[in-house]
């Protein structure tokens, strides 16, 4: 296809990092929005592939909460990749300021960039699973077999799941906004929870601090009957790319494939790996998870509307449209675990 000029943000982390690479590798002009240029060593792969593909890849600087800061790197450009946005669960965060704004007001500067460009034809949004619904008993409350896309999460707020809220809020403000002009259109990516190779050694990303976690014995004495819906990296960065430029995409994707729980994680990587990580073998029970609910940092609300159910979601909308294929949860965790490997990070 034609080169496109293509703006990503939130470069230095781990799901935008393999959009560039793949966008690059497809031969796209690619402009990366950072928070701070001076941060470098946050974006050591991003220099990587300035070097490799010498001449297509622009870095700039843009703060989520800056008004204004994200015109220079979307001027001119013909697609949005909007992937910036903190992805936390740590019960410390002060949910409003630390999740809620940054996740907000930066799709609404993000996409006052756009409208000014006047150049951009499509926004691609990194929403989430967590945007589709709330808590794992959702599912039961509706009497569903799998979450799809038209459903919308309505139970988080900032005292509940704040993250799944702030992805909730964020897209609802896509929506709004490009109902209020005719100029470009939006799609929205739904992941689950990620896993698979990083294009760079940091660990502070959820995803691979979760990984690492559960390599290094966090969970040894055993997990909780937690369920979710995994997606592979690199799957998503597909998903991304396709929703972008196949032309009849429109609306809301589930990019995800198998369900299951941390100790089915375990079970594969201990059928790879024998021995050589401290993994969870049982399940503990609810009313013991319920029980030690403040040490683990889990909200007793959380326990009681998240353990013991199943979770699925739809992926069919993908697979028709955006002719998507999925890794499997045993590929996508091996793979992850050799880079970790690789790079001494295990
Ligand atoms: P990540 O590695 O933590 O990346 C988050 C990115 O957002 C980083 O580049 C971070 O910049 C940037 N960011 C945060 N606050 C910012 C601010 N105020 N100004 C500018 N940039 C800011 O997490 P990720 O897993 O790649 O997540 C990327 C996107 O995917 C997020 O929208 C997340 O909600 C969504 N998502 C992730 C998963 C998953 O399982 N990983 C699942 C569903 C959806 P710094 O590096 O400077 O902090």
């Amino acid at each position: 296809m034609d080169k496109m000029k293509v703006v990503v943000t939130g470069g230095t982390g781990y799901i935008a990092s393999w959009i560039v690479r793949d966008l690059l590798k497809d031969g796209h002009e690619v402009r990366v929005t950072v928070r701070k240029l001076k941060d470098k060593e946050k974006y050591v792969h991003l220099l990587n592939l300035e070097k490799k593909y010498e001449g297509t890849l622009k870095i700039f600087e843009a703060d989520l909460l800056k008004s204004g800061s994200f015109n220079l790197a979307i001027e001119g450009a013909d697609y949005v990749m909007h992937t910036a946005s903190p992805f936390s669960v740590d019960r410390n965060l002060d949910p409003r300021k630390d999740l809620l704004e940054p996740a907000v007001q930066g799709t609404v500067n993000v996409l006052e960039a756009v409208n000014r460009s006047k150049t951009v034809k499509r926004v691609v949004l990194t929403s989430s699973l967590a945007a589709i619904y709330g808590d794992n008993r959702d599912m039961d409350d509706l009497g569903i077999e799998a979450f799809d896309e038209t459903m919308w999460n309505s139970t988080s707020s900032l005292d509940n799941n704040p993250y799944s809220y702030s992805k909730t809020m964020a897209e609802k403000k896509a929506w709004e906004m490009v109902g209020q002009q005719e100029a470009w259109d939006l799609v929205t990516i739904h992941p689950g929870f990620v896993f698979g190779p990083s294009l760079s050694k940091r660990v502070d990303a959820t995803s691979i601090d979760t990984l690492r976690r559960l390599l290094s014995g966090a969970f040894r004495t055993g997990v909780p009957h937690l369920e979710y819906v995994f997606s592979d990296i690199r799957d998503i960065s597909t998903g991304h790319i396709r929703a972008a430029f196949t032309q009849e995409a429109h609306g809301r994707y589930i990019i995800a494939n198998e369900n299951g729980s941390f100790l089915k994680m375990a079970k594969i990587i201990k059928h790879h790996y024998g021995d050589q990580y401290k993994l969870p073998r049982r399940i503990i029970p609810k009313p013991v998870i319920w029980a030690i609910a403040p040490m683990i940092g889990l909200s007793k609300q959380y326990i009681k509307n998240n353990v013991g159910y199943t979770l699925k979601a739809d992926n069919s909308r993908s697979i028709q449209e955006l002719k998507m294929t999925y890794r499997s949860l045993e590929t996508t965790l091996i793979d992850h675990i050799e880079q970790l490997r690789k790079d001494g990070l295990v």
